[in-house]
């Protein structure tokens, strides 16, 4: 397993479900990798072993995992095969596979569980919604979350969070910097166990506000969404 105290920033790019054969091979001519920085990219499963990772501190990751490991699942592929295609990291309850495919925090734990005994670091993203945000209940959501969707196995060494607000994902919105801090201090203070693990921020990230958000000394990165499908863009958010 990567450790991931290698690195001083983690840049996430989660492209949903866009990219094809071509974008790829654009992207990876022009993507610039700087040093200090890990950098993962994670297009649809399917490409897995179509990137071209042959720079320094440039990973692949999933989007996605099967919480089964073998047997009569068609169309799921498991921590192991990721791990086969030396897949280094891989997202874990996206607030779009919460909402659309029901994935609850039990689900993501036995995901999550099943990633670190294949050596994947998982990537566990946690959020609020609207609602939730306007009724105070910001840190009880993301508490309920990590609580039930932590295992035990899982440690500062092996495990990444991603806090993306619900509302803040693919609107152009995003938390006050404050908000941010406040938030992600709030997660590294809901158990002792997590007060070192690297908490990512997600939601409208671009290349004017990353910066400003990654300075902040609680957030050690940044996962991106709509960003970093527009190569310049995202060169300039990992520079
Ligand atoms: C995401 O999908 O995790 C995300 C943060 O999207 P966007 O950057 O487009 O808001």
């Amino acid at each position: 397993m990567l450790n991931l105290k290698n690195f001083s920033a983690f840049f996430i790019a989660n492209w949903k479900l866009n990219g094809n054969l071509a974008f790829i091979k654009a992207y990876f001519d022009e993507l610039k990798v700087n040093r200090a920085n890990c950098v993962v990219i994670c297009p649809p499963s399917l490409y897995l072993n179509k990137m071209n990772n042959n720079k320094e501190n440039l990973f692949s990751g999933a989007q996605d995992v099967s919480r089964y490991n073998k047997g009569a699942y068609t169309g799921e592929f498991s921590a192991e095969m990721l791990r086969d295609l030396d897949v280094s990291f891989c997202i874990v309850g996206h607030s779009e596979r919460r909402q659309n495919f029901n994935e609850d925090n039990i689900t993501i734990n036995i995901k999550v569980s099943n990633l670190i005994k294949n050596e994947i670091i998982p990537i566990i993203c946690i959020g609020e919604t609207l609602d939730q945000k306007k009724n105070n209940e910001t840190i009880d959501v993301l508490k309920k979350q990590i609580l039930d969707g932590i295992p035990d196995i899982s440690s500062d060494q092996n495990t990444i969070i991603a806090y993306e607000p619900i509302w803040a994902i693919g609107t152009g919105l995003t938390p006050t910097l404050d908000e941010i801090n406040m938030v992600h201090n709030a997660i590294k203070n809901i158990d002792s166990k997590l007060n070192n693990y690297r908490v990512l921020y997600g939601g409208s990230v671009n290349s004017s506000n990353s910066k400003k958000i990654t300075e902040l000394k609680s957030v050690a990165g940044c996962l991106i969404g709509g960003s970093s499908l527009k190569i310049d863009e995202f060169n300039n958010i990992i520079r």
